[in-house]
């Protein structure tokens, strides 16, 4: 099913341009806004001259908000791990900056991701978000979601939580890589591959390898920033 993509979450075009990291923009300091181009603003003067390295798959302003303050951020938090899991799976034969778009409608469409919640979902809610022009709406994807609060909620019950369970796959703590190319970096890799595995083991579905790996470079599982990204090694 993923297999298609070339790598996850840069995916498409851009990774011609491996490496080619650009843009002035500031650097941003924490609670800041990242994204938004406010370089110009006097109290900022300085700052503004200063050239900021990112990762090349991060164009356009909702991209570069999410590099900056989200991806490879080691996540921790049960609810935020469904999150990334639902988007991950959803994303699955689209653009991640369509989902990106997507997201703040996708937490409404799906009660902030809570998986109780979610796991309730009946037929009549499904319809409803079948209907939802906000979210992705396909009725594979919608029906995964269901299941997967499901076997989120047993995985909860049997670990203590999703994070105690999901971190195993990288022995607990984040696998730092050293990628100079964004074309170094890989699609799946083995500890993907052992977490899809298990995860499809255990009744979750749309977690191919490649739907794995997004998600452990999304919560920080690993570090696939490229070196000289500004949020190498700082994440
Ligand atoms: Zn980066």
């Amino acid at each position: 099913m993923a297999s298609s993509r070339a790598r996850p979450l840069f995916r498409r075009s851009e990774g011609s341009r491996a490496g080619r990291l650009g843009g002035t923009r500031k650097i941003p300091r924490p609670g800041e806004s990242a994204g938004l181009r406010d370089d110009a603003t006097p109290e900022h003067g300085i700052e503004a001259e200063l050239p900021t390295k990112r990762c090349a798959w991060a164009s356009g302003e909702a991209a570069i908000r999410y590099h900056d303050e989200e991806w490879g951020v080691p996540v921790h938090d049960d609810r935020t791990l469904f999150e990334f899991l639902i988007l991950e799976g959803a994303q699955a034969g689209l653009s991640w900056n369509t989902i990106l778009n997507k997201r703040e409608n996708y937490r409404k469409a799906f009660d902030g991701f809570d998986p109780e919640r979610v796991a309730r979902y009946d037929r009549r809610k499904i319809s409803q978000l079948l209907r939802d022009p906000g979210i992705v709406r396909n009725r594979l994807k919608i029906n995964a979601a269901v299941e997967n609060a499901k076997a989120f909620l047993r995985l909860q019950k049997e670990f203590g939580s999703f994070d105690r369970y999901i971190w195993q796959f990288v022995g607990g703590q984040p696998r730092v890589n050293r990628r100079k190319l964004l074309r170094q970096v890989p699609a799946r890799t083995a500890e993907s591959d052992a977490m899809s595995k298990d995860l499809k083991r255990r009744g979750f579905r749309f977690v191919g390898s490649t739907i794995c790996y997004a998600f452990m470079q999304a919560v920080g599982m690993v570090d696939d920033h490229v070196v000289d990204c500004f949020r190498y090694r700082l994440v």
